[in-house]
């Protein structure tokens, strides 16, 4: 069922229940005030007739006295419906319309309150009194035939049975046609979100002006789709950048295997080819190798376990194999780690492989007969490491983009240095994981500062 069909029947089940409590009121409500009249009036003859019977009854005898209320009757207004007993229950008087209605008589143990009794068929408001005439009671009865009154009122509530349903079915249809144009904009938005494919995903649904829920649900639209839009760049800028980095080293190796064996060589000839395809092969590798790491992290599929750990083995672990590194390219390698143990939270693994990235590219950066520099300080809001060369600096319009995933400073050197520019994003993600911060200062030809930030095992990560 759609949304405006079931809006539309519960605003018009609502309608319903208030016209039928409505109806039930007005009806109970001029009920009421039809019998007040009456009862005002019949307080009023009663009156006239008490006055009437002090009056008469001492000065006439009784077999007068029906005579004389006969009189009283004819004249006075509603004087047709009223009867008189004595205390045996004897009638003194008895109007005709009253005796052919054959009220019960009072008998004085109900007198006061008007009530409506059905004689006959018959709605008749009756209003019982007892008065005291010389000590003597007399039991007296006054009615009002409520047969018009009531009619009307029967009237009324047929006509408000049969307006009620037309009114809801006037409400459903009035409520169903509101409610389309009311959802008609949402229908557009559906269909303008519809034809937004992959292909097209830089569209935007069109934002109406009427700041309402209609204009923040396409606002919203709008956002999550250009969070897609950038999420959706991200993986095809690095499907791209990823066969171009591949491309190349499959060219190579296919090229050198191909020239190999256009005609015969000698064994050192082919040796060398060999090799030639084994270190691109050992590059493809590692590239591949830090494709995958990145795929998982980014499916959340490689979960990091982390433990609490003495954080200067595994930096001791990546510096003994930077300071081989170092020294093949007469590098002065320095470390300057206390050695005390220093807590956190971490997974050893991860953490030698983010130092080996830093550590590497300190080396890879940074010319022969320079320094790299390697530190570990423990604060009371956590701990650092830091690392730092003397090599060719990263200018200011780079720092904001070397942790982007293939992203190059110095794009003619990759063959030379062997790096494709994943390095640092494995290293953010690593620290990701840590909740820790890695922090560059650098300076073009005079070397870069990375600092990577530990919070204090079991502090709250820093934002
Ligand atoms: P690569 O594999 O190219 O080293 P990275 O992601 O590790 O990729 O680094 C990205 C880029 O950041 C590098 O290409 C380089 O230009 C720059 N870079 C990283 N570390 C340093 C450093 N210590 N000195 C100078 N430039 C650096």
């Amino acid at each position: 069922m759609s949304l405006r069909t079931r809006l539309t029947l519960w605003y018009s089940a609502i309608l319903l229940i208030i016209l039928l409590i409505f109806g039930a009121t007005v009806e109970v409500a001029v009920r009421a005030a039809i019998n007040g009249g009456v009862d005002y009036e019949l307080q009023v003859r009663l009156q006239g007739l008490e006055s009437f019977m002090q009056n008469q009854i001492p000065r006439y005898p009784r077999a007068r006295l029906a005579h004389q209320f006969e009189e009283h009757s004819v004249l006075r207004p509603g004087g047709e419906t009223m009867q008189i007993a004595d205390r045996e229950g004897n009638w003194i008087f008895q109007s005709d319309t009253i005796r052919s209605l054959h009220l019960p008589a009072a008998d004085g143990t109900a007198p006061g309150r008007p009530v409506t009794l059905t004689v006959q068929g018959i709605p008749v408001r009756v209003r019982s009194a007892v008065v005291r005439v010389n000590g003597e009671p007399y039991y007296l009865q006054l009615a009002t035939i409520m047969s018009a009154s009531y009619l009307a009122l029967d009237r009324f509530r047929r006509l408000l049975m049969a307006l009620i349903p037309l009114m809801v079915i006037a409400a459903f249809a009035g409520g169903h046609c509101l409610s389309s144009r009311a959802l008609a904009p949402v229908d557009k938005i559906i269909e303008d979100a519809r034809s937004i494919t992959f292909q097209s995903i830089a569209r935007r649904l069109p934002v109406p002006p009427t700041n309402d829920e209609l204009q923040r649900l396409a606002k919203t639209l709008n956002e999550m789709m250009q969070r897609l839009e950038t999420a959706f760049g991200r993986i095809t800028r690095f499907t791209a950048d990823a066969s171009h980095e591949l491309r190349a080293p499959t060219a190579f190796i296919r090229t050198t295997a191909e020239v190999a064996l256009l005609a015969p060589r000698s064994s050192d000839s082919y040796r060398s080819a060999l090799v030639d395809i084994l270190v691109e092969g050992e590059r493809m590798t590692k590239l591949i190798d830090d494709m995958l790491t990145l795929a998982r992290a980014d499916a959340g599929s490689s979960e990091l376990t982390l433990s609490e750990i003495d954080l200067s083995k595994p930096l001791r672990e990546a510096c003994r194999a930077a300071s081989v590194l170092a020294e093949r390219k007469n590098i002065h390698f320095r470390e300057d780690l206390s050695q005390r143990e220093v807590s956190a939270l971490g997974d050893s693994d991860a953490l030698r492989r983010l130092f080996l990235i830093l550590l590497d590219n300190a080396v890879k950066y940074t010319p022969s007969e320079g320094k790299v520099e390697v530190g570990l300080a423990v604060s009371k809001t956590g701990s650092e490491v830091l690392i730092r060369d003397s090599g060719v600096g990263i200018a200011v319009e780079d720092l904001d983009h070397i942790f982007e995933r293939f992203y190059r400073a110095d794009k003619a050197r990759q063959r030379d240095t062997g790096g494709v520019g994943l390095g640092l994003s494995i290293a953010r993600w690593i620290a990701d994981v840590h909740s820790a911060q890695i922090l560059v200062e650098s300076e073009l030809n005079s070397g870069s500062t990375f600092r990577v930030r530990f919070p204090k095992p079991n502090s709250p990560p820093t934002p």
